[in-house]
């Protein structure tokens, strides 16, 4: 399953369990533990009182009353001391302990605040990114829709260094395309290969001098085309033949990895996947199929060409595919990266 950045407000989230992120007592405080146990009314205090409290990194569970959910896992993040009293071990463990109490609980989903991002300081970033991979690990086994819930402005969760540097591509890449033609924009984004599909041209003589010449050359350029296309016709005919579905699963073959590994990488659920491979025809979104191209780490020509098979094409006049073809270019292929990124720009993102 899926790992799923959304902004919202926790408390409103009907999945399974949601996890609030509270202080060793277990019995309310501020920023979202008070808006959890504000929103759950009195019924979740009381079984709060019941539990005697809990240590960070560690989890418990309760129902979740008057929220939307079942339950709330309640887990207590570390205070920030500067980075040298095993936070970044301790903020692990609440993820991989309320995964492992929802798992046990039969959840199907679960959202996630950004633990001790708040009142306790830890650097947002930072927190962000320890979050995101220790979902990540789980989901390498684990079967669970995970949500990461982002509360306040998105800018902060990649580094302002990567920030800066995808805004001037996005600018880069902007200017470009007002000073390009269509075929230098092609070419400039697949390497320098020329468009794959693009029509050649009849290779008509020049006009002669002669007007009687110029009709049997026209004759004659009009039998080169006619003999020609029929044969470029069927070519091309021959590419429709590999659909999108088909063209994956002859490039997930040709890497050598499981079906599984691939869908896992590429951040889609397990049923789409299901989808696409019974389904010969299947259109997936351009987010999931620029996903597949992303977890098969295939260079932006044979981006472009997956692409196709599902009708879509990379362009500089979206943001989206910009911030994409950044990371591409770059060789970055890890999925989370590239969403942390077009989360910060407010873009869709890749997967399921
Ligand atoms: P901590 O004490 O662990 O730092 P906080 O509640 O102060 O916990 O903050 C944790 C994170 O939860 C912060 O990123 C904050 O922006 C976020 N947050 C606060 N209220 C909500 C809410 N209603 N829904 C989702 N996230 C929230």
């Amino acid at each position: 399953m899926p790992l799923k950045l959304i902004r919202a407000d926790i408390t409103k989230l009907s999945c399974d369990a949601i996890v609030n992120a509270a202080n060793s007592t277990l019995l309310g405080g501020g920023g979202v533990d008070g808006a959890i146990h504000k929103a759950a009314g009195r019924g979740l205090l009381l079984e709060c009182m019941k539990l005697g409290g809990c240590k960070p990194g560690q989890a418990k569970i309760t129902g979740g009353y008057n929220l939307p959910c079942k339950y709330v896992i309640h887990t207590v993040g570390p205070k920030w001391r500067g980075g040298t009293h095993g936070e970044k071990e301790t903020l692990q463990s609440c993820y991989r302990e309320a995964l492992r109490l929802a798992e046990e609980n039969g959840c199907g989903s679960v959202a996630f605040p950004l633990i001790s991002a708040g009142v306790y300081g830890y650097p947002k970033a930072q927190a962000f990114r320890v979050a995101v991979d220790a979902i990540t690990e789980y989901l390498l086994t684990g079967d669970l829709l995970v949500y990461l819930v982002i509360f306040d402005s998105a800018a902060y969760q990649i580094s302002e260094k990567l920030y800066g540097e995808i805004a001037a591509y996005i600018d880069d890449c902007y200017v470009e395309r007002h000073s390009d033609t269509p075929a230098q924009q092609y070419s400039r984004l697949y390497d320098g290969e020329s468009f794959p599909l693009a029509p050649s041209a009849p290779d008509v003589p020049c006009a002669a001098a002669n007007p009687a010449d110029d009709t049997d050359m026209f004759c004659d350029a009009l039998k080169t085309c006619a003999a020609k296309q029929p044969v470029e016709l069927e070519e091309a005919l021959r590419r429709l033949d590999e659909s999108f579905s088909e063209m994956l699963l002859r490039k997930i073959d040709e890497k050598g990895i499981s079906d599984a590994a691939c869908y896992k990488k590429a951040n889609i659920d397990r049923k789409l996947f299901s989808k696409i491979r019974s389904n010969r025809l299947y259109k997936p979104s351009k987010p999931t199929a620029l996903a597949f191209a992303v977890a098969l780490e295939l260079p932006l020509a044979e981006t472009g060409e997956l692409l196709q098979k599902a009708g879509f094409a990379l362009s500089h006049s979206s943001k989206f595919d910009i911030i994409v073809e950044y990371f591409i270019r770059r060789g970055v292929y890890d999925i989370f990266r590239i969403n942390e990124a077009l989360f910060a720009f407010d873009q869709n993102l890749l997967g399921g």
